[in-house]
């Protein structure tokens, strides 16, 4: 395979000035904002780059997206690994390998973000929202179990099922896992935020017909923009990696059976991936000790909660997500939002459900009302892995002076 030899050997020749590269100390002194999610270098990025530059491989194919591919396998515990220039574009090659086609209804949680379901609607798809369950925020078993029954009585079952692992906490996926196998439908778990997650000891989205990850720039590990498509079934992953590249078939000339993207990821994000991937242990720590800060900062104020974590699974934590129910002497979550934005702290409330978005009018929904009131009180509050206790003080003060104004 030589098709990502494009360097010379005698290295670059660049035909426009290039600046000298800066010098840490001559930027700006670092923002005292505070961040919802940055992203964190591990310092290992840059040579990890120069290796892979050197190299000369800087296509989306090669031994370095070969090398973080099995990075990915060998954190997720997932064998057959493509990585895709985003998430959102490894969610579409998923829908593909589904043969999602007009007409065809996709299920997935209303409490999640556009992406998840954005490709299947731009392929035709209906989607079903279905509400989450009050206990841990994802997908309800329960009322996909009724879902699922009575569309197998109207004869009209989902091409797939699409559960999310909500802020980096794993769904129900072996409930949901054995409810769609019950009816043949196949699942496909969005775990674009759940790096590091597990449930029941197996990382998220381990075990479904397919996963997506997300390596975009807010997540808990970044290419600065890529995602991966995971499944146990290595016949899946060759079909994505070959509509990845264009759908090119073996052949001298460009011979294709169907159409594809360019969705596979570049070497030199790659290489990016490679240099992350070894920090996301102590991230995930990182994570669940800011939250864990939260919970000891304010748990004992009026109104507040937060996102629950259930017994069977452990959260990435990469967005910590508190509650704020207004009651006297209790400020509701735009009072929070705003004075954390006033204070220069940046912080967002909880996904908009999709059945209340106005793109998807009219979808048919099963429930939504767990959703709504999560999304009218529920507030994602910095949890940087590199924040620092001083930073959150700063963050826990102006929240505290919401409450007995
Ligand atoms: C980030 C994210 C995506 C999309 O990933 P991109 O890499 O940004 O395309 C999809 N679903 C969820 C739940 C996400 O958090």
């Amino acid at each position: 395979m030589s098709l990502g030899q494009t360097a010379s050997p005698s290295g670059p020749v660049l035909p426009f000035p290039c600046p000298a590269p800066a010098r840490r100390a001559a930027l700006p002194p670092p923002d005292r904002r505070i961040l919802l999610s940055p992203p964190l270098l591990t310092g290992r990025e840059m040579p990890s780059l120069q290796a892979t530059l050197d190299s000369g491989w800087v296509a989306p194919a090669g031994p370095v997206p070969e090398a973080f591919e099995a990075a990915i396998a060998e954190a997720t515990g997932i064998p057959h690994i493509l990585a895709t220039a985003s998430g959102t574009a490894a969610l579409h090659l998923g829908y593909r390998l589904l043969g999602v086609a007009p007409g065809d209804e996709v299920w997935t949680s209303t409490l999640t973000f556009v992406a998840t379901i954005a490709p299947a609607v731009q392929m035709g798809a209906v989607p079903r929202f279905l509400d989450v369950s009050a206990e841990n925020w994802t997908l309800d078993p329960a009322l996909l179990e009724r879902e699922l029954a009575r569309a197998a009585r109207r004869g009209r079952l989902p091409r797939a099922v699409v559960p999310v692992d909500l802020f980096g906490q794993c769904c129900d996926l072996d409930a949901i896992l054995a409810l769609c196998s019950r009816w043949g439908v196949p699942v496909m778990c969005d775990s674009a935020a759940a790096m590091g997650a597990t449930r029941r000891g197996r990382h998220a989205g381990q075990g479904a017909r397919l996963a997506a990850f997300s390596f975009n720039g807010n997540k808990i590990v970044t290419t600065g923009g890529g995602g991966a498509l995971a499944s146990d079934d290595p016949a899946l992953i060759a079909r994505a990696r070959h509509l990845a590249s264009q759908a090119k078939e073996p052949a001298p000339h460009y011979q294709h059976e169907t159409t594809g993207f360019t969705y596979a990821l570049s070497s030199v994000l790659a290489a990016v991936g490679l240099a992350q991937l070894p920090a996301l242990e102590g991230r995930v720590a990182a994570r669940r000790a800011v939250f864990d800060r939260y919970v000891a900062g304010l748990g004992s104020l009026p109104g507040i909660g937060f996102m629950p974590e259930p017994a069977w699974g452990r959260s990435n934590r990469w967005l910590s997500v508190a509650l704020f129910r207004p009651r006297a002497g209790a400020p509701d979550r735009e009072w929070v939002r705003l004075a954390l934005a006033a204070a220069g702290i940046e912080s967002r409330p909880v996904w908009k459900p999709l059945h209340l978005q106005p793109a998807f009018r009219g979808a048919p929904q099963a429930g939504g009302a767990v959703a709504a009131r999560l999304f009218e009180a529920g507030l994602c509050l910095p949890s940087g892995s590199d924040l620092d206790p001083a930073q959150q003080a700063r963050v826990l003060e102006v929240i505290r002076g919401g409450f007995a104004r």
